[in-house]
């Protein structure tokens, strides 16, 4: 029996058709910019999204990185969310490894950074203050996928202001279809979006950094400094493609799931539902149980990811099928009603 595994979409394996386009992959080498399936996956994302120029690169996180520096320079600023993934969880790459002072901005709950937030955190031109240059946003946001309203407000806010305007876009196209639009009317609105192909999209490895040519140049030798040159990566660039020529729609099919979940396990006596969007359900458990509880699942091979907090966040994704789903129900529903 396989595993259930519900902590991220990350977990996903490539499947075996997947794999054969990985086998036949054309290949060269990258760092000169010879790598014939690298090329096209720039080329075929920039297309579909709307942009000059893409760059593969081997994780999200250094995508994002590579944006910030090549908006910024040492001494200047961004405008990120307090909880944004690029401000809290990149081990605050921007400013270690850029020189680039973060202005974090809590979040609404919807995970829009309010317009007169920002406006109030733009720092006045003077040598005090580092120059506030960038303001960027995630679709998702803890699998919220952001009014398209308030993405016009946002794009209209920087422009208005000068700002550069990045998305980390690593689940951009679960936005798109929980949103019903295609990918480009979100990513458009941005001036560098960073994609990951590695999550629910479920290739192995990779992301790609899209935007205007000067500034994805710019990434390009960031990314070389960064130790990310890599070179025959075509083959992981060839799993990438598959997955934006099958795994797109089926997104819709995750979501799906997500919903049944945060249904069926909303029923059940010491659960208590906090929502689900996208491809995430939130519950709280007594936190005292929930060593207990990730012990019991384990016997039914299902994987959960649990901190010191009673919230879990399930992740529905490409190896999770319906039969999956069942036995994630049972094992929760065995062990919130079988005993007191
Ligand atoms: C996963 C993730 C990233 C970074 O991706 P890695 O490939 O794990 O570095 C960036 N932003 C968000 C919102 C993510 O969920």
């Amino acid at each position: 029996m396989d595993w259930v595994d519900l902590r991220s979409d990350t977990v996903t394996k490539p499947t075996r058709a997947m794999r054969e386009a990985m086998l036949l992959a054309v290949v060269g080498d990258d760092v000169y910019g010879e790598d014939p399936t690298v090329n096209a996956l720039q080329a075929k994302l920039a297309d579909e999204l709307g942009f000059e120029a893409g760059l593969f690169v081997p994780t999200g996180t250094q995508s994002n990185l590579l944006a910030l520096m090549a908006h910024c320079e040492r001494g200047d600023e961004y405008l990120v969310g307090a909880d944004a993934h690029t401000y809290k969880f990149e081990g605050g790459g921007a400013a270690v490894l850029g020189s680039i002072q973060p202005q974090p901005i809590p979040h609404d709950a919807d995970g829009t950074l309010p317009l007169d937030k920002l406006a109030a955190a733009i720092k006045p031109v003077d040598p005090h203050f580092a120059r506030t240059r960038l303001l960027a946003l995630e679709n998702t946001w803890h699998g919220r996928a952001l009014p398209l309203d308030y993405l016009h407000a946002a794009q209209k806010f920087a422009r208005e202001r000068g700002l550069g305007f990045h998305l980390d876009g690593a689940r951009l196209f679960n936005a798109a279809v929980a949103s019903g639009v295609h990918a480009r009317e979100i990513a458009g609105l941005f001036d560098t979006v960073s994609v990951c192909l590695s999550k629910g999209l479920g290739a192995p490895v990779g992301s790609v950094l899209l935007g205007p040519g000067a500034l994805v140049e710019k990434a390009r030798r960031w990314r070389k400094v960064a130790g990310g040159g890599w070179r025959q990566a075509g083959m992981l660039a060839a799993a990438a493609i598959h997955a934006l020529d099958h795994h797109v729609a089926r997104l819709a099919e995750d979501h799906a799931r997500a919903a049944t979940l945060a249904t069926r396990l909303g029923h059940l006596p010491g659960v208590k539902l906090l929502g689900h969007h996208t491809n995430m359900v939130f519950v709280d458990v007594p936190a005292a149980r929930l060593r207990e509880l990730d012990a019991h699942l384990r016997e039914a091979q299902v994987r959960i990811s649990i901190g010191y907090l009673p919230t879990l966040r399930l992740v529905t994704h490409l190896d999770v099928d319906d039969d999956g789903l069942e036995r994630v129900v049972d094992a929760f529903e065995a062990f919130f009603t079988a005993r007191k």
